[in-house]
């Protein structure tokens, strides 16, 4: 399943990508990969009431990311996988590639780097990930999508 966010939900594309699922974002006057390859499930996410005639199109109210995260939950529930979570790189969303931790050592903080052991890097913008890395923006949003339901 692909979770297209349109313009103006940025914020949540990447909440979504934290949580590991595909997100792409549209930016204005873009429009790639929309709608995706044929046979391909999706769903668009949007704030434009106009957009809302389009396959899958599923209107977002709020402008607050948290809140939004909340009205789209029922729709993004069943895809959570906690193994998939922080395998997705949130500016990029592209699948994050393991990585020998000697590799990474000049490219992350000292003190990350005699803590942890798991570490993933971006293979478009080199970006590192570590275990711990977001972990308290990512324990908030599966508290809300899954933690109470
Ligand atoms: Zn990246």
């Amino acid at each position: 399943m692909i979770f297209i966010c349109d313009v103006m939900l940025g914020k949540l594309a990447r909440f979504l990508r934290m949580l590991g699922l595909d997100a792409p974002y549209i930016r204005q006057g873009e429009n790639p990969g929309f709608p995706p390859e044929e046979g391909v499930p999706f769903l668009f996410f949007t704030k434009t009431t106009a957009k809302t005639g389009r396959p899958g199109a599923i209107l977002v109210r709020s402008i607050d990311p948290q809140e939004q995260i909340l009205e789209i939950r029922e729709y993004i529930a069943p895809y959570i996988n906690s193994a998939a979570v922080m395998t997705r790189c949130i500016e990029c969303n592209v699948l994050l590639a393991e990585v020998r931790k000697e590799d990474i050592e000049p490219f992350v903080p000292e003190y990350i780097y005699h803590h942890h052991n798991e570490f993933r890097t971006c293979p478009s913008c080199r970006k590192v990930y570590w275990e711990g890395s977001h972990a308290d923006d990512m324990n908030m949003m599966i508290t809300k999508v899954i933690g109470d339901g």
